[in-house]
C-alpha cells in the first residue's frame, strides 16, 4: 500500500452572532480536514489545529514527501517530513500541519487492520468520557455577565458535571462573570476558567487569588504561551491549579514546561502537538514530569474522534484502582459542520461521550456536507 494523493477540505460558516476570546475575534468558523487516499482504495482524514488556509498550504508543501511511501510506517514518515521543514519549523504551522497528516495515517492504519486507533495504540481503558462544556466567550451586543450565566446553566441543564468560560477581558469584569456562574450553577458543577493568555503575570496573580473562593478547577493559559517564566511565578502566586499547552506544540516546545514546573495539567491538542506519534511521546513526558493531561480540543468530529481514541488509551495515571479519569473537552458553540461532516454525530448523553470501536477513528465523512460548508470563494 503507498500514498497516491494528498487533499484538503476547507469548511467555513459565518456566525450569526461574533464572538471573542482575549486572543482572537471569531466572525467566522473555519476549519481545514485531511483526506490521504492510499492506491488501495484506503482513504484516511485528519485535521490541523489552527487557521485553515495556512495549515492547508503547509500540508501542500508536505506532498512530496508523502506520495508513494508507506502510509502504515507513520514513525519514518513523521521524522521524514519534521527534518524537511525543522529549519524553518519546530512550532507552529509546521507542526499542525503535520498532526493533521498523521492523524489520517494512524486513521488508514486502523482501517488496514480493522481496529480502532485506540487499539493500537496499546488498548482501550475506556469506552466512554466524562465531557466538559466549552464556549462563554464575549459575544457581540450581549451583557457578558448575563449571557455566561445562563449559558453555563444551560449546560448543568444538559447534563455537564463541568464547564469552561472565557476570561481575560479585564480582572474586575471577569471576577463579575465568574461570580454570576457560580451563582447560576451552584455549587456541585465544576468550573474551568481560560483567559487565553490575556493577561500579564500581576493581572493573573490578583485574578487567581480573588477568583479561588468561587471553586475554580483550573486556570488556563494565564500569560502568553512563550512567557514561562510569568507561568511559573502564577503557579507559585495565587492557589488554583494552572493548566496551559496548547501552543507548546511537539515534545520539544513541551520539554521545559514540563520540567519546570509551569503548569499542573498539561493541554496538548492532538491535532497540533503531532498527531498520534507525538502524542504518545508528550503523554509519557507529562507522567514522567508528574502533571495530569487533559487534551486541548477545537474541532470538528474528525479532531473530537481522533481525540477521543487517544482518550481511550490514555493510560490510567496514577495507576492506581479509581485513577483520575480524563474529561474531553466538548466545544459548544455555534458550528453546525462540526457533526455534519460524519454520519454518524459525536454528541453527548448526560455528559458522556462513548468512544468509537470502529475502524481507525471510527467515523465516516459525509461528502455532502463537505461540499455545503466547502468556503463559496474555492
Ligand atoms: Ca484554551
Amino acid at each position: 500500500m503507498k500514498i497516491a494523493r494528498v487533499r484538503t477540505h476547507l469548511l467555513e460558516h459565518r456566525l450569526a452572532v461574533p464572538f471573542e476570546s482575549a486572543s482572537m475575534r471569531f466572525d467566522r468558523r473555519s476549519h481545514v480536514l485531511v483526506e490521504i487516499v492510499c492506491d488501495d482504495g484506503t482513504v484516511g482524514w485528519g485535521e490541523c489545529l489552527g487557521p485553515a488556509r495556512p495549515n492547508a498550504a503547509v500540508v501542500a508543501a508536505y506532498a512530496p514527501w508523502l506520495i508513494g511511501q508507506d502510509p502504515l510506517e507513520t514513525e519514518k514518515i513523521w521524522l521524514t517530513c519534521y527534518n524537511a521543514l525543522r529549519d524553518q519549523g519546530q512550532r507552529g504551522l509546521t507542526i499542525t500541519a503535520l498532526s493533521g497528516i498523521d492523524v489520517a495515517l494512524w486513521d488508514i492504519k486502523g482501517k488496514h487492520f480493522g481496529v480502532p486507533v485506540s487499539t493500537l495504540l496499546g488498548g482501550r481503558w475506556r469506552d466512554s468520557v466524562r465531557a466538559y462544556a466549552t464556549g462563554s466567550f464575549k459575544r457581540d451586543g450581549v451583557d457578558r455577565v448575563e449571557d455566561n450565566a445562563s449559558e453555563m446553566a444551560a449546560h448543568r441543564a444538559a447534563g455537564f458535571h463541568a464547564g469552561k468560560i472565557k476570561i481575560g477581558f479585564g480582572v474586575e469584569e471577569d471576577l463579575r462573570v465568574i461570580r454570576a456562574v457560580r451563582e447560576a450553577i451552584g455549587p456541585d458543577m465544576r468550573l474551568m476558567i481560560d483567559a487565553n493568555h490575556g493577561y500579564d503575570m500581576r493581572e493573573a496573580v490578583d485574578l487567581g487569588n480573588r477568583a479561588a473562593e468561587y471553586g475554580i478547577d483550573w486556570f488556563e493559559e494565564p500569560v502568553i504561551p512563550e512567557a514561562l517564566a510569568a507561568y511559573r511565578a502564577v503557579r507559585a502566586g495565587q492557589p488554583i491549579p494552572v493548566a496551559g499547552g496548547e501552543t507548546w506544540q511537539g515534545r520539544w516546545a513541551m520539554k521545559e514546561p514540563l520540567e519546570t514546573g509551569c503548569v499542573d495539567i498539561v493541554q496538548p491538542d492532538l491535532c497540533g502537538t503531532g498527531g498520534f506519534t507525538e502524542m504518545r511521546r508528550i503523554m509519557d513526558m507529562a507522567v514522567l514530569s508528574g502533571v495530569r493531561l487533559v487534551p486541548h480540543v477545537w474541532g470538528t468530529a474528525v479532531q473530537i474522534a481522533a481525540s477521543l481514541q487517544f482518550m481511550a488509551a490514555l493510560l490510567p495515571n496514577p495507576p492506581r484502582v479509581n485513577p483520575i479519569e480524563p474529561i474531553l473537552e466538548f466545544d459548544r458553540t455555534e458550528n453546525p459542520f462540526r457533526q455534519a461532516i460524519v454520519t454518524r454525530p459525536i454528541e453527548h448523553r448526560n455528559g458522556v461521550v462513548a468512544i468509537p470501536d470502529g475502524p481507525g477513528l471510527g467515523i465516516e465523512i459525509d461528502r455532502a456536507a463537505l461540499a455545503e460548508f466547502r468556503p463559496k470563494e474555492d
